[in-house]
Parts: structure tokens; sequence; C-alpha cells
């Protein structure tokens, strides 16, 4: 059995103008041990899925379907209390924007001793003492324990916030594009923390980014998200290397290679559909250079297709 198990989730924004499908039928799974990446463009429905696993989906948002099962359990069935004590401990995050997410006016080693009391039956000062070890993981040092957030770069705050998020020894771990805005050398910093504290901790991550280097660099499977639907699945590396649904393609042909061959980039014309109407069939058919008529009228199911390799397009038999 997966660690987490996520079956046709479906959450919806109630909007006056009616239903927006963010998250429509999705299923993925994380194992132990694993990395699962989650790549779409701006507004495709990943945070919001990762959202629903820790039940932060607030109204005009609703989960309308689905299981989220974590550890044998379903998480849409837990009482608030048994949600709070699973938040940190169970399932942690590190949220996208260490700026806004961590608290301006409290030391970072009172943020992460504030964490582990949370969950944890030990005095202030052994909490203290275990949040010092905390920065010293993520490569900060315990001098820097009684400064305060203003005084930490970007890439050092969200240090700041993985320390937090792996505090407490979680199950899981969602990242949400951690490295968004960092500069490149930052980044690649924090991604060798990540792959260092995975193996260090053998702890299972979801990586959620738009930027198809990031998940090269970490997850051992992908999840190519579209319009609130996963359009193909399947090992990062051949996924990466032979991509089968024409989005993927598309993803793909747009971002540099840093590796490879020198390529034209080129962009995916048109933009994301609105979610509170989307196209018929399949909702990538506006956009999709090999679109058929077929594909305007029923929706391809995601199937697999080769090598265990889900994939959901007419065109792939
Ligand atoms: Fe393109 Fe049709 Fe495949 Fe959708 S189902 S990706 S429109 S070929």
């Amino acid at each position: 059995m997966a660690l987490l198990d996520v079956e046709n989730l479906k959450i919806y924004y109630f909007t006056q103008e009616g239903p927006v499908k963010a998250v429509d039928d999705v299923s993925f799974s994380v194992n132990e041990d694993e990395t699962l990446g989650l790549i779409g463009e701006s507004g495709c429905g990943k945070t919001t899925a990762v959202f629903a696993i820790l039940r932060f989906v607030t109204p005009p948002g609703r989960i309308v379907g689905g299981k989220i099962v974590f550890e044998g359990r379903d998480i849409i069935t837990l009482s608030d209390e048994e949600m709070r004590l699973l938040r940190g401990k169970g399932i942690a995050m590190v949220f996208q924007g260490a700026q806004s997410a961590l608290n301006p006016v409290m030391t970072v080693g009172k943020q992460i001793s504030e964490v582990i009391l949370e969950h944890e039956s030990i005095t202030k000062e052994e909490a203290w003492e275990k949040a010092k070890k905390q920065l010293e993981l993520v490569g900060i040092g315990s001098a820097r324990a009684k400064n305060y957030p203003h005084e930490f770069s970007g890439g050092m705050k969200q240090r700041v916030m993985v320390a937090i998020a792996t505090a407490c020894n979680p199950g899981l771990l969602i990242m949400d594009e951690p490295v968004t805005g960092l500069d490149v050398i930052v980044q690649r910093q924090l991604l060798t923390l990540t792959n260092d504290l995975r193996a260090k901790m053998h702890l299972p991550i979801i990586f959620i980014t738009h930027d198809l280097s990031v998940i090269a660099e970490t997850c051992d499977r992908v999840a190519v998200m579209y319009a609130g639907k996963i359009v193909e699945q399947g090992n990062t590396v051949s996924l990466y290397k032979d991509p089968m649904h024409p989005y993927s393609k598309a993803l793909i042909r747009s971002y540099p290679s840093v590796k490879g061959e020198k390529r034209e980039l080129k962009s995916i014309p048109g933009a994301p559909p609105r979610l509170i109407n989307p196209p018929s069939g399949c909702r990538f058919h506006p956009r999709c250079e090999y679109a058929m008529d077929i594909c305007r009228t029923e929706e391809p199911p995601l199937e697999n297709r080769n090598n265990g390799r889900l994939v959901a397009c007419h065109l792939i038999k």
C-alpha cells in the first residue's frame, strides 16, 4: 500500500458565476522514500490539490469528491483535532514565499521550537536545543537561532522554512514552489539540501513546480497537470526523455535544456482555459497541434500506455 493515495479528488470553488473546477478527478500516490513532482502552468490546480492533503482548502473552495488516504486513514473524514495533530508531524509543508510564511517579530529559533512543542512532550529548553540542531541540519548554524527573519537572505529564509517543516520528522513533506524567485545559485543550494535531507531522513516528498529542471533534479516520478487534471504520469527520466502527451512535449520544448543539445525554444500557443467553463472533450484541444474531431467531444481517459506510463490522449494507443 502507498504511503499516500489520492483517489478521484475533486475540488471546486463556488463563485457567483458558477463552480470553478480547480481539481477535477485527480488521482496519484506517493510511496515510502519517494519524491513525486507535480508540474504544470500556473492555475493548473497543483497547489490546490496539495492544499487538500492538509485540508487547507477554505470557502468558497470545497472538496466535493474523492479520497485522500494517508497511512491508511482518509484525511477528509478526520476531526479538526486529528488534523491539527497530523499537520507538522504526519505531513508538513514548505510554503511558497518564505517572506510571508515566517513571523517577522519572532526569532527563527522560537518559530522552530513552537512547532516542536506543539507535537512533543518536552521542555522549552529541550525544544530550543532541538531547534538549534535543525538550523545546523539545514546549513545555517545554531548561532543564528536568536536572529529574526529580516536578518536572513531569501535563500536562508527558505532553509528556515525547511527546518520548521522537518522539525518533527514528518512522514511526508510537501514543498510548494520552494525555489521560485531565488537566483540560480541559491536554487541549486536548496535543491542540494533537499536531496541531502531526503537521503538522511528517508523523507517522501511531493515537489510542486512549473520548472522541469527542478523536477529532473529531485523527483523519482512526475505527474503533469493541465487545467485541473493529470494528463501524464510516470518515471521522471523516461517522461523527460520521451514525453507522450502533447502538453508534456510542449512543456519540455518551452524550457531550455541545460545539458542536452541546443534547441529552439517554443512557447505553448494560447493560455490555459478558465476552469469555470473548461473546453469540452480534451481540455487541451484548443491549444493542441494534433487535435482531432474526437478530442473536441470525448474526454480521453488517463490510461496505462507503456511501461507504467499513464497518459490521457486520444492520439496514444
Ligand atoms: Fe491533443 Fe487530442 Fe491528445 Fe488532447 S486528446 S492532447 S487534443 S491529441
